[in-house]
């Protein structure tokens, strides 16, 4: 009942409430971040200075996007003038994880609303607070009724009605790879749109001529943040031969001194694993990396800290080398803090290893050699690369992963049009 309503208000009226939602989040940020932080485990501080400010970003981006759009025009030689028409898709679904809850979920939410499309949207229900706290924005911001649907619910029974509704018409989802792959199954026979943002399990590689100290403090936040459950970790790290030892004394040393705790506590480091299956899961994983031969050098147990949170399921940041790269342990995603490290002789082994998985979600490279940079980041098959960085974000650039981690891209222009029917329609001069 909404859509046609809301497909025909004008963008700068579209606009203006997606940016009033971007200033309630921002006049909640307190209470959106603690909700995060308690219904998640993440560390408050990473909530606060991350997740809240993206959700806020996110509308804020998609609002402004909107109004600074021009539409393409092919002329054909002196007979015809073709011009591109949009027209949004109608009712959508979008699914997001538990990981990073309210910004994955207002990540798909934003290019829909912007774009004139209804959505009915399923946060996880291992973390619905913040979902249902922007219910309340949405409604206070005076975004018309049934412009967004909010369903709490599990995936297989409310996931899966949204999947198999005939009037929902395209599904945005992030989450894993094989509910990614039954998602797909469903959709493809009624030819609904699909943007799949799956699994990954990526590489970060870091030869000899690195500059050593930038290196090292980014490589602890790109292996534990958020506890290691960000799809961008680099789980696997590949360090050149000459540097290898000096590498695992440095980051092993470093990722000794990471506080594990409390999440409310400012000095935390690593929080909380989400739910105990999750925790039970990685722990069987570092079992398995010493069945399949591997040196724990640093953690590798679960932590049961004082006071509050002794009932919670905390466990160490993980560092394990000596295992071939073939192993599970190097193939499968873990999702959790832990990395395994492996040294490398030249560029091609290290691609070898390096390309070695199912998954092409992101690479980060670590050098100061500018054409190996360029060489080494062509031929990863990774969709998203970071040369001498990670996480570093622009709203505008393509966003998603190759072969088993996902189909499509979400960011910028290319989420706008998955929520869009493009026309061509051509006229005889
Ligand atoms: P899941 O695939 O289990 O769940 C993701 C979402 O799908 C949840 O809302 C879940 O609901 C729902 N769901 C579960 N089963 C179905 C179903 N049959 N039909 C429709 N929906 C369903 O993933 P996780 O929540 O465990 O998230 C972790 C995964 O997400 C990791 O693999 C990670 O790599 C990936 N991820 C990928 C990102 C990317 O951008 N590529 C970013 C972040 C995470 P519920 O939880 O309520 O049961």
């Amino acid at each position: 009942m909404a859509f046609p309503g809301w497909s025909a208000t004008p963008a700068e009226k579209r606009s203006q409430i997606m940016l009033k939602i971007a200033s309630m989040i921002e006049s909640r940020m307190t209470e959106l971040t603690e909700a995060e932080c308690l219904d998640n485990g993440k560390p408050l501080w990473l909530a606060r200075a991350v997740d809240i400010p993206r959700a806020r970003d996110n509308f804020k981006f998609f609002a402004t996007a909107i109004l600074h759009e021009a539409n393409e025009a092919h002329q054909t030689d002196h007979t015809a003038i073709n011009y591109t028409y949009y027209t949004p898709v109608g009712v959508v679904g979008c699914i997001s994880p538990w990981n990073l809850p309210l910004y994955l979920f207002t990540w798909k939410i934003a290019p829909a609303i912007a774009a004139g499309c209804c959505v009915v949207a399923k946060p996880s229900e291992v973390t619905p607070m913040t979902a249902y706290l922007l219910s309340e924005i949405c409604k206070d911001a005076g975004l018309p009724a049934g412009v967004l649907n909010i369903v709490h619910g599990l995936g297989p029974k409310v996931g899966n009605a949204i999947t198999e509704h005939p009037d929902i018409k395209a599904i945005s989802f992030t989450g894993g790879t094989k509910t990614g792959a039954e998602i797909a199954r469903k959709a493809a026979p009624v030819f609904k749109k699909l943007s799949l943002e799956l699994g990954g399990k990526n590489p970060n590689i870091i030869f000899a001529d690195c500059d050593f100290d930038a290196m090292l403090k980014t490589t602890i936040q790109s292996s534990f943040s958020n506890q290691g459950q960000i799809c961008l970790c680099g789980s696997r790290i590949f360090v050149e031969e000459s540097i290898y030892e000096k590498f695992k004394s440095a980051f092993v040393e470093r990722v000794k001194e990471l506080k594990v705790g409390d999440p409310l506590l400012e000095d935390t480091r690593v929080g909380a694993i989400v739910s105990k299956p999750h925790f039970e899961k990685i722990l069987s994983y570092i079992e398995l990396a010493k069945e399949e031969g591997g040196t724990i050098l640093a953690g590798g147990n679960a932590v049961v800290p004082e006071g509050r949170c002794s009932n919670g399921y905390f466990i160490e940041p993980t560092v394990i080398d000596g295992l071939p790269y073939t192993c599970r342990t190097n193939q499968e995603e873990i999702f959790g803090p832990v990395v395994t490290i492996t040294s490398f002789k030249n560029e091609e082994e290290l691609l070898e290893m390096a390309n070695s998985t199912m998954y092409g979600l992101s690479a980060t490279i670590w050098t100061t050699n500018l054409q190996k940079a360029h060489r080494v980041a062509h031929n990863v098959h990774s969709g998203i690369i970071w040369i001498n960085c990670w996480l570093l974000r622009d709203l505008r650039t393509p966003f998603g992963g190759m072969k088993s981690s996902g189909v499509g891209r979400e960011g910028g222009f290319e989420a706008l049009n998955f929520f869009r029917e493009i026309k061509n329609i051509c006229i005889k001069l």
